[in-house]
């Protein structure tokens, strides 16, 4: 049991590189957001024959508003995505359900994936899948119910079936992954198709190859092609059913060493995705995905992670999927950063550059009206000034000339008195 990542130390998760990477991007739109939306609201209210603002520049900024709420709800839906791809019985489904904690995904003989089947959380705690060719909410309680609705339909095999399951068993959901199983490469013929609808916007893939055989070339082939589309795509190699070899320990470590040499050619020297060896031999891994799933079935019962007959080397197989786990999450969580946030950055760095450069223009024309009425309002007072002059002295002069005439009238007045 001390084996166990119990999921309360989810919160150590590398995938929480990508949980506060969008909360805080998120937390920026909304100031983002309100900044475009107050800049409108005061650019509406200008008067309409204040010359201060064009009408261009007034649809610059309202178009920003929509823009905005757009990005918002993109950002909303940004996920990490991984999908997994390999031939049919390799154990895709097995190890989805092994990382998810939970038999979700219906495997085994009798059923074989013949469509895409993303599993991401459900909002509202309910089990439930959409079909592509319906828009209608089917529920499923049950793996059961789930493999029967995904054989009644009649899909073809590069449609969708988006399954959403709660989140309370699976730290993976919760911190915004989606998986998605894949028919096998080896039945399908429209692996172009599958890659334009499905691949391009997967931050992660998972090839899940047998460890009981070597990489067939319809593996491989599909790898070239994907990486033809997409620069340096981040693929991990699970050699699943490791247990088998238990049964022959005597040729483990060859069968080990030239699966990996094989694994790590392939990577570095023809898909080039790894730039050495070393980096690449960081990216494949030796499973039994069957065990793992058992495990932690057993764990969430409050069982012993093993209750059977034991493998042998089961503890080092059950480390090294953790391994895989862990440098997944951090790949995942990094890649997705990059390659869903940094559009986002620049977008809402050109809106608010847009917003306040009409603002830095609307500020400057109205510093020059300001400037250009005060100084008509400096001439005016000017004016007023030599008018006040004039006036003072028109006035002591008319009062010299009264007072002159007043002394002349008395004096004549007197004068006549006399006389
Ligand atoms: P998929 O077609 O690739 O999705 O393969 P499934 O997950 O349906 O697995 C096919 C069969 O292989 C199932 O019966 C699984 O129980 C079994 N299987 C999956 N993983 C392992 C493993 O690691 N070891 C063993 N022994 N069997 C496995």
């Amino acid at each position: 049991n001390s084996l166990s990542i119990s999921p309360t130390t989810a919160i150590q998760s590398p995938l929480q590189i990508f949980v506060r990477a969008k909360k805080r991007i998120n937390d920026i739109y909304g100031e983002v957001e309100q900044y475009v939306s107050d800049s409108c609201k005061f650019l509406s209210a200008l008067p309409k024959d204040s010359d201060l603002i064009t009408n261009e520049e007034l649809v610059v900024v309202n178009s920003h508003v929509e823009k905005v709420k757009g990005i918002r709800e993109v950002l909303s839906r940004d996920h990490m995505k991984v999908a997994f791809f390999g031939r049919t019985s390799n154990g895709k489904s097995t190890v989805i359900n092994s990382m998810l904690r939970e038999r979700i995904l219906p495997s085994g003989i009798g059923h074989t994936t013949n469509c895409f089947i993303q599993v991401e959380k459900s909002e509202n705690d309910e089990s439930y899948l959409i079909s592509e060719d319906s828009m209608e909410r089917k529920n499923v309680k049950s793996v059961s119910q789930l493999a029967h609705s995904l054989c009644t339909g009649s899909l073809g095999d590069s449609a969708l079936v988006r399954v959403y399951w709660p989140t309370d068993k699976c730290p993976l959901l919760r911190d915004d992954v989606v998986l998605v199983d894949s028919p096998g490469i080896d039945v399908s013929p429209n692996l172009d198709s599958w890659i334009d609808r499905h691949c391009l916007d997967a931050d992660v893939f998972v090839l899940v190859a047998n460890s009981e055989s070597t990489l067939m070339l319809t593996e491989k082939n599909f790898f070239f092609k994907v990486s033809a589309r997409l620069s340096k795509p981040n693929v991990f190699v699970l050699n699943n059913r490791w247990d088998a070899s238990a049964s022959e320990p005597e040729y483990l470590e060859e069968v080990r060493r030239q699966h990996m040499l094989r694994t790590v050619d392939f990577l570095v020297d023809e898909l080039k995705v790894c730039g050495t060896r070393s980096e690449a031999e960081q990216r494949v891994f030796f499973v039994s995905a069957k065990e793992v799933l058992q495990a932690r079935t057993n764990e969430f019962k409050g069982l012993p992670l093993n209750t059977g007959i034991v493998t042998d080397g089961f503890h080092g197989r059950y480390f090294e999927f953790q391994d895989f786990e862990r440098k997944f999450e951090e790949c995942i969580s990094k890649s997705a950063v990059r390659t869903k946030f940094d559009q986002h950055t620049k977008r809402g760095k050109a809106v608010v550059g847009d917003a306040r450069n009409v603002m830095e223009v609307l500020l400057e024309r109205a510093s020059a009206k300001r400037a250009a009425k005060s100084q008509s309002r400096r001439e005016v007072l000017d004016h007023l000034d030599f008018t006040e002059k004039q006036l003072q002295l028109v006035t002591v002069e008319m009062k010299d000339k009264i007072c002159k005439m007043v002394e002349e009238v008395e004096h004549k007045v007197s004068k006549a008195l006399n006389d």
